[in-house]
């Protein structure tokens, strides 16, 4: 598993199966060696320095595809730990003869990230949504633009909640959109009015859950999340993320809100991030489907479903 919390051993040597440099030394015991196995010994070290040096040519070519193929996962935004995981695995794993070809290397790597890249489509599994995260990051926005999909051109029979009490700004927002949108909004205060709007459309096919914008290290407002989905079991949570935001602040969202099941992820404003490896690293180490992708204001043109391929095509050098 490419697990980034352990450090990499980053050994071209191993990784192009050379074991040869270290297997000479039969004389390290120290012991009484006949003279006759003295000259077996000298003429084992002079072939061991030839393996050695023809080893060291092609570890050269190894070496710099290597080299080449870290430096595009990293300029792709891709956290150096999860690229050298990425690429340890291909160079152990792959014939050694082809570790020195990029092309067959890359298909190996897309393979195997294809099996590692989780994504989900919550919407179509679950029927009670709720989108949570830092404020700003686009809940609001991305749920409007699920809903007008979902209403207008699923024909899906929608209810939106909000426990956005803290703005008033936020409710009144959400409000707009359900009257262009033509659905339901409800304002609940706390879990428990939550609940009851809940049984209130009980008859919809969805319900999207937008709640206060506040930040992880709010204390009362994770309780607040962890309340709702103690008393609303059948809620599934969606983790919004903003796509600009780097890896330390990324994890520490994801830490800060992991008191509350989340079962998937959300990365909203792609048409303002540079990199995109960011989503990659996140969805590792959460072990997190991704949902939906977000790339820009407009509602509802501007999201789609998150693909394993589009991801791939985000972070795998080309
Ligand atoms: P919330 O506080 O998390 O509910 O965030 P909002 O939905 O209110 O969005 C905050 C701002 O981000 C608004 O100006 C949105 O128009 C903007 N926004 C949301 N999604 C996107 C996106 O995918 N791309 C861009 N560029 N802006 C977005």
């Amino acid at each position: 598993d490419y697990d980034l919390t352990k450090p990499v051993d980053v050994d071209i040597s191993k990784a192009s199966g050379s074991g040869i440099a270290s297997a000479g030394s039969t004389d390290a015991g120290g012991g009484w060696i006949a003279p006759s196995i003295k000259d077996e010994i000298k003429d084992l070290r002079e072939l061991k320095e030839f393996c050695v040096s023809m080893m060291a040519q092609s570890r050269t070519r190894a070496a710099q595809i290597y080299m080449e193929l870290e430096d595009e996962f990293v300029r792709r935004g891709v956290d150096k730990t999860l690229a050298q995981k990425i690429l340890m695995d291909a160079f152990k794993s792959i014939p050694r003869e082809k570790t020195m070809d990029s092309g067959y290397l890359k298909v190996y790597m897309r393979n195997k990230m294809l099996e590692k890249i989780d994504v989900t489509d919550p919407l179509s599994r679950n029927r009670i949504v709720a989108f949570i995260g830092p404020p700003g990051v686009g809940k609001t926005t991305t749920i409007a633009k699920l809903a007008a999909i979902y209403s207008l051109k699923k024909k899906k029979s929608i209810a939106l909640l909000t426990m956005d009490t803290y703005r008033i700004a936020a409710a009144e927002q959400i409000r707009v959109y359900g009257k262009i949108i033509g659905v339901p909004v409800e304002v609940a205060r706390n879990a428990v009015e939550l609940s009851s709007f809940i049984a209130l459309h009980r008859d919809k096919d969805l319900i999207l859950i937008d709640t206060a914008g506040r930040t992880r290290k709010n204390g009362s407002h994770i309780r607040e999340l962890s309340e709702m989905a103690r008393i609303c079991p059948d809620i599934r949570f969606n983790l919004v993320l903003s796509s600009q935001a780097r890896d330390r602040w990324l994890y520490e969202t994801v830490k800060g809100f992991s008191v509350v099941p989340v079962d998937s992820l959300t990365f909203t404003k792609l048409d303002e991030a540079d990199v995109y490896g960011p989503i990659l690293n996140t969805m590792m180490l959460s072990r997190k489907p991704l949902a939906y992708l977000t790339t820009g204001q407009r509602v509802p043109e501007d999201i789609e479903l998150a693909t394993k391929e589009r991801l791939l095509h985000f972070c795998m050098p080309n």
